[in-house]
């Protein structure tokens, strides 16, 4: 397609940089702290989310085609109902995520503060000024993700639909899928969709797009779920709705069975899932995500918005692993873990002892999370020492790091 070979050309200059800085040892790509594997204390949470993962895609197949017998007559013209379908899907895990967000952000109950990714309060809670700050942005946040779906969403949609009848998506009763086609068909638009997110994202970065387009979506410092969608319509439609479309325009061709509707809808659910989950600014250890092989985290995405470097991928990190782009993400993991680790360490309660170390979140770099004074145009390379700027105390982030530690240690041994 033209529209890749230009992407590919014009992060060109980016890639090959960060590239050839790649020594073979580092292709390795290591297993995400936030995977399945989790200490003994998470274990109930892994199996939440194995029940979550399995209640999402497990259902007997006589279910299945009882639910599209029930749904599909309801809307007969075959576009409208696609469109319809799509709008639900997704609004339905965004609104209804979204709400329960808030209401966790507005109770800070000790439970869901426990995994709270950044330590100093909420902007909303930071003096008259930044509260003002931050509800304009949500106010204005609302009106474009209103924008980019109800507007937007429907153009592509509604123009694209040869396209996807040619690729063999269809709604037919007489085919509902079994649901592990669904899982085959979603895995594989996972894997597309992280990669056209993570050269997209990338692209979005390089100086000459980064203010005029994707500087809207880091606005937000301090993420929270809203900001997942909060995206100038010209990153909404290269770098969310694209990525988020190939794949399924392309499990036709992958495994000779064009994506159903109702698989579709299920894939336009997780995906929304996933991307409020990355905003939340919570690491929710119960997360069905982080079961995925080489999962990325809240914690990598929340850095990102927080100091502009690296972390570029979506649901996995092989893509940011193999170009090097987690690396400042990476180094800024193992300090907070040592200084952790020190602090833990150090018992000597004598008056002349040096203070512990300061353990920090790279956020506290940034005093007005709605403001841009912190952007940095962000060629990953030319900020791959990247550290936070300020420091102060973050007891969740130090905890995880802890956590991983041990987990490396058990793994050694
Ligand atoms: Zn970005
Ligand atoms: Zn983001």
């Amino acid at each position: 397609m033209s529209s890749s070979t230009a992407l590919s050309a014009s992060i060109a200059p980016i890639t090959s940089g960060v590239a050839s800085k790649l020594s073979p040892t580092t292709h390795r790509v290591p297993r995400h702290e936030h995977s399945v594997l989790r200490p003994p204390d998470g274990l109930i949470y892994t199996i939440i989310s194995i029940a979550i993962f399995l209640v999402f895609f497990y259902q007997p197949h006589s279910w299945r085609v009882a639910l599209w017998k029930s749904i599909r007559p309801v809307i007969p013209d075959e576009r409208l109902f696609l469109l319809v379908g799509l709008l639900l899907s997704h609004g339905l895990v965004f609104i209804i995520a979204n709400l329960v967000m808030t209401a966790i952000y507005y109770v800070e109950h000790p439970f869901f503060e426990q995994f709270k990714i950044q330590s100093k309060p909420w902007p909303w809670k930071r003096g008259k000024a930044e509260r003002d700050a931050y509800f304009a942005l949500i106010r204005k946040s609302i009106l474009l993700v209103f924008f980019n779906q109800y507007v937007i969403t429907p153009i592509l949609l509604w123009t694209s639909y040869a396209g996807q009848k040619k690729a063999g998506m269809n709604g037919d009763i007489d085919n509902v899928p079994y649901w592990y086609t669904t899982l085959i068909h979603i895995t594989i638009c996972m894997v597309i969709e992280d990669t056209l997110f993570y050269w997209a994202h990338r692209a979005l970065h390089h100086p000459a797009i980064y203010g005029p387009v994707h500087k809207v979506h880091h606005s937000y410092k301090t993420s929270i779920g809203l900001a997942s969608e909060y995206a100038h319509p010209i990153e909404f439609i290269f770098s969310n709705a694209v990525p988020f479309s190939t794949g399924p325009l392309l499990c036709g061709v992958l495994t000779g069975t064009g994506m159903h509707y109702l698989s579709f809808f299920m894939w336009s659910m997780l995906r929304t899932g996933e991307t409020v989950d990355g905003h939340s600014g919570f690491e929710f250890p119960w997360s069905p995500y982080r079961l995925l092989p080489f999962s990325g985290s809240s914690t990598a995405h929340d850095f990102h918005h927080s100091v502009n470097i690296g972390n570029y991928a979506s649901f996995f990190t092989w893509w940011d692993h193999w170009m090097g782009t987690d690396q400042a993400f990476k180094r800024w993991e193992a300090k907070m873990s040592n200084q952790q680790t020190e602090k833990s360490t150090s018992k000597d309660p004598t008056p002349t002892a040096a203070p512990a170390p300061t353990t920090a979140h790279p956020s506290a770099s940034t005093s007005a999370t709605t403001t841009d004074a912190a952007d940095s145009t962000t060629e990953p390379e030319s900020d791959a020492d990247a550290t936070p700027k300020n420091e102060v105390a973050d007891e969740g982030i130090a905890r995880r790091t802890r956590s991983s530690k041990k987990k490396k240690s058990r793994r050694v041994e």
